[in-house]
């Protein structure tokens, strides 16, 4: 059944060429037990290992089953060997690693031969060589005679029709070499066996055949076959199934696993290394990712505060501050220190000054923002774009004392003490009205980012037009003054106050408490500046927002009521003050507002008659002195008593009349004014026109109702999320710019923009830096893995040829080799994340200590699982390589190999 014809191997090295085998020709039968004996270097193991198929031959063929294995492919031999060759070794070659009964059943794992049937043919070969009792121990744990057992176990394991067996009692002392000899004269009742030994006495009485070699020679056969005994019993051996090997990656896996738990710790040692990599990138991630989440919303919040403001009429504060310094000196010339030189920096500064006050067209920048094609849409952030309308309104309520009160302060204007004119002036001047709408988006009353920065502490955000909410600061406060103002408190106590500042006496003031009931349902009262003038006797408008008793008719039967549903307060003081007021009214109100006034009486009357003020009843434009005159003589003979009798004195006074005046009452004096427009003199009246009468504006009158048009804010604020893309908003006006007509040019102003522009820049260049970084760690782990790789392949010589022997393939011993770089990439990934999460700690506790920022150094989800494959993936790389290089090593060299 095995036929060996003129085979021949040459080894040639530089200096001399060796012939191993020359011309051997042997058959065998199918069982018998041939014994080859012979000197040492006389070629028996290159024939045995010939015949094994882990080494070629030359020339002459091998002829197994009567087929010739000139044609065999490297899969074929794999298979010869995993199915139809056993070996054993002089050294027993045991995976030192894996259990006795790992090392019997990895023959059958490379057969694809299912776990359970594995392991049950495993345990029955150790049964019939009588190591059922070691099973589970490593063969380190075994002696000499025992791990050739395992050996032994492991080569039949597969039910091979050849043993092949290299000197196996060699190592062996003589009472273990009789066992064992006993144990293969047993097999080869049922197989062939061919052993190599240089102990003739054990050769001549165990086996049935001698074959003596030397110099590559075969001298002697005691019992030469001629190929003609058992053909028949060879067709039944011809017909058996040869299946593929292959191992799987479990077997792979579990193969590298063993091994790596055998060196635990070299292995945690070298993940530990290999992750120093991985807790570089995991630490700069983790800082980066935090910082740069701080920026974004330290950007954010910036934004927030100052969004690029655009005011229908503005003052260019930036080419201001840059003229600052772009005027610091002449032309940058110095002079010389012969003669005194003019400087007109001042001069320059006040003339850009006047000529910076700009009005802007906000109804065409509307309709820009309004097309989604506009570039600027790109940048806009999450808050988007504000519109802010000129509707003018006031807004009203009843102490405790149900006194009422208007909530702008002026109820106690009226008050005389000096103090009082104080604090009016000091409240104009900081311009913050008590009542402030709320932001608002796209599908909510309330914008989100108020909702961020503001926590609910009773009741609920507005979600009718008539609905507000009380605004405390992050210290629950609210300032004693608007207390007042808002009728949240008696105004009398507030009135006595002022009297004693007044008088400077001293005041204890003592903290005031309001419960959240005590202030929810708080009614307000609210009138549009149109509905403050009323249409008087005389057909003329009259305004009556000064007129006590008018006003309080006015709020109890002609207003809106509003009521307080909610208590606000901005969250913590790093939160962003979104609202300035401390009443928060909505979106909703404003447009309510609007579409009342654009129906009011005053507003129709005046869009009805466009020439003429309904105010005064004057014409807005006049264009002769007859036509001033009339209008002069008109208007003064509507006026009131008291304002006749004003003009008459200043009329009149001049003339002869004039001495008569001096003892006169203001109605005598009111007479005397309509006596004299019977017959005035029309060059006065022209005087009296250009000197005190004002025929006003429509747009000024419109302005004064409150009359509002949706397409022309007054302002608009443009949000955007980062610096970046606040850049990108002020180069799309400037692009904006470039191609409106003049008079639709906008000058806008942006205060981060003027503050923080270096600031991207450092951020960017940080981010940069930090990139290279990791990319540097990243570049040294991996080397690293692939030099502890190579050193690993080099260990495991011995293994690859082993696993080769019994019908590995080089697929197979790649494979072994990328689960162990697979295992040791996963192990060092997970390190690196255990250890970085591990090391966040104190570097928190630190930057916290240092700058007063929490959490800056937080590893992201996300990024650790990548970093995980990412170590996986950059060993498997790394260990690429080396593992080609384990497969290719020759199955004979790494047998030979200690
Ligand atoms: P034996 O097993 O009978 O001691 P071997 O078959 O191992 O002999 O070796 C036969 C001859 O071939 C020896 O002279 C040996 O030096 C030589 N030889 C074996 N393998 C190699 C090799 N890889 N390169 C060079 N010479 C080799
Ligand atoms: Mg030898």
């Amino acid at each position: 059944m095995l036929q060996l014809e003129k085979i021949t191997k040459v080894y040639k090295t530089d200096s001399y060429t060796q012939w191993a085998l020359d011309g051997v020709s042997i058959s065998f039968r199918k069982n018998e037990f041939a014994s080859i004996l012979g000197p040492s270097g006389s070629g028996k193991t290159t024939l045995l290992n010939i015949i094994g198929g882990l080494d070629k031959y030359d020339t002459g063929n091998l002829i197994i089953n009567e087929i010739s294995t000139k044609h065999y492919k490297e899969k074929d031999w794999n298979s010869y060997r995993n199915h139809r060759i056993g070996f054993v070794f002089q050294s027993y070659n045991l995976i030192s690693h894996q259990t006795v009964l790992a090392n019997v059943e990895l023959a059958l794992t490379l057969s694809g031969v299912s776990k359970k049937e594995r392991r049950k043919k495993a345990k029955d070969a150790l049964v019939k060589v009588g190591l059922a009792k070691h099973i589970n121990k490593r063969p380190s744990q075994l002696s000499g005679g025992q791990m050739q057992r395992v050996a032994i176990a492991r080569s039949l394991v597969n039910d091979p029709d050849i043993l092949l067996a290299d000197e196996p009692t060699g190592a062996l002392d003589s009472e273990t070499s009789v066992q064992i000899m006993n144990l293969i004269k047993e097999i080869a009742k049922e197989k062939l066996v061919i052993m190599v030994t240089h102990n003739a006495e054990l050769a001549k009485e165990y086996s049935t055949r001698i074959i003596e070699l030397k110099d590559g020679k075969v001298i002697n056969d005691t019992n030469p076959y001629d190929g003609n005994e058992d053909t028949k019993d060879n067709e039944e051996v011809k017909n058996k199934k040869e299946k593929k090997t292959s191992m799987s990656m479990l077997t792979a896996l579990s193969l590298s696993l063993n091994n790596l738990m055998t060196k635990k710790g070299r292995t945690i040692l070298t993940a530990f290394a290999g992750s120093i990599g991985i807790i570089g990138i995991a630490l700069i991630l983790s800082l980066s990712s935090g910082v740069n989440n701080y920026i974004n919303n330290v950007q954010k919040d910036a934004m927030l505060s100052y969004p690029i403001t655009i005011e229908a009429e503005s003052m260019d504060l930036s080419s201001l501050i840059t003229s600052t310094n772009s005027f610091n000196d002449e032309d940058g010339t110095s002079h010389d220190n012969n003669a005194i030189y003019s400087n007109s920096l001042t001069m320059k500064r006040a003339n850009l000054l006047t000529g910076s006050l700009t009005k802007n067209n906000l109804t065409e920048f509307k309709k820009y923002l309004d097309d989604p094609n506009s570039e600027i849409n790109k940048y806009i952030g999450e808050n988007g774009v504000v519109y802010k309308y000129g509707t003018e309104f006031s807004t009203f309520s009843y102490d405790a004392d149900e006194k009422l009160i208007n909530n702008d302060g002026s109820t106690f204007d009226t008050n005389t003490s000096k103090m009082m004119g104080q604090m009016t002036q000091m409240s104009k001047l900081s311009q913050t009205k008590i009542f402030t709408e709320l932001m608002s988006d796209g599908t909510d009353t309330v914008s989100h980012t108020i909702k961020d920065n503001y926590e609910l502490l009773y009741g609920s955000y507005p979600e009718k037009y008539n609905e507000i909410v009380l605004v405390l600061n992050s210290n629950n406060e609210l300032s004693l003054t608007n207390l007042y103002y808002l009728g949240l408190l008696p105004s009398s106590e507030y009135k006595e106050i002022l009297t004693k500042m007044g008088n400077d006496e001293k005041i204890e003031f003592e903290t005031k408490q309001l419960s959240y009931e005590d202030v929810i349902g708080k009614k307000y009262y609210l009138v549009p500046n149109c509905d403050f003038y009323i249409k008087n006797k005389i057909g003329l408008y009259e305004d009556v927002s000064d007129t006590i008793g008018k006003v309080s008719e006015i709020v109890k039967n002609n207003s809106l009521e509003l009521s307080i549903v909610g208590v606000i307060r901005l969250k913590d003081e790093k939160n962003v003050n979104l609202i300035s007021g401390n009443i928060g009214y909505t979106r909703d109100l404003t447009e309510y507002i609007i579409d009342y006034t654009n129906k009011s009486d005053v507003v129709l009357a005046q869009e009805k008659n466009k020439d003429k003020n309904v105010i005064n009843g004057l014409k807005f434009t006049v264009t002769s002195d007859k036509e001033k005159a009339v209008e002069a003589k008109n208007y003064m003979l509507k006026l009131s008593t008291s304002e006749k009798a004003n003009l008459a004195t200043i009329l009149l006074g001049s003339t002869s009349q004039g001495a008569f005046m001096m003892n006169m009452s203001e109605e005598m004096l009111a007479a005397a004014l309509t006596n004299y427009l019977q017959n005035p003199d029309q060059k006065a009246l022209v005087a009296i026109y250009d000197e005190y009468i004002s025929p006003g504006s429509y747009e000024e009158n419109m302005k004064e109702f409150g009359k509002v048009e949706m397409d022309t804010p007054i302002e608009i604020d443009i949000y955007a999320d980062t610096f970046e893309k606040k850049d990108g908003i002020t180069d799309a006006i400037k692009k904006y710019n470039e191609t409106a007509q003049e008079e639709d040019k906008i000058t806008y102003t942006d205060y981060v923009g003027l503050l923080m522009s270096s600031v991207t820049n450092i951020v960017n260049v940080i981010s940069y830096v930090l990139i290279a970084f990791v990319s540097i760690s990243l570049i040294v782990s991996s080397i690293m893995i692939a030099i502890i790789t190579y050193i690993s392949v080099l260990e495991r010589t011995k293994e690859i040829g082993i696993l080769r022997a019994i019908g590995a393939s080089k697929k197979d011993i790649t494979r072994v080799f990328n689960a162990e770089t697979f295992i040791e990439g996963f192990v060092a990934g997970l390190f690196g994340i255990i250890i970085t999460l591990l090391l966040n700690i104190p570097i928190n506790i630190i930057i916290k200590n240092i700058s007063g920022i929490a959490g800056i150094s937080s590893l992201p989800i996300l990024g650790g699982l990548l970093l995980i494959l990412i170590s996986v993936l950059l060993t498997v790389i790394a260990g690429l390589i080396p593992s080609r290089m384990a497969a290719k090593k020759d199955p004979v060299i790494a047998l030979r190999s200690e």
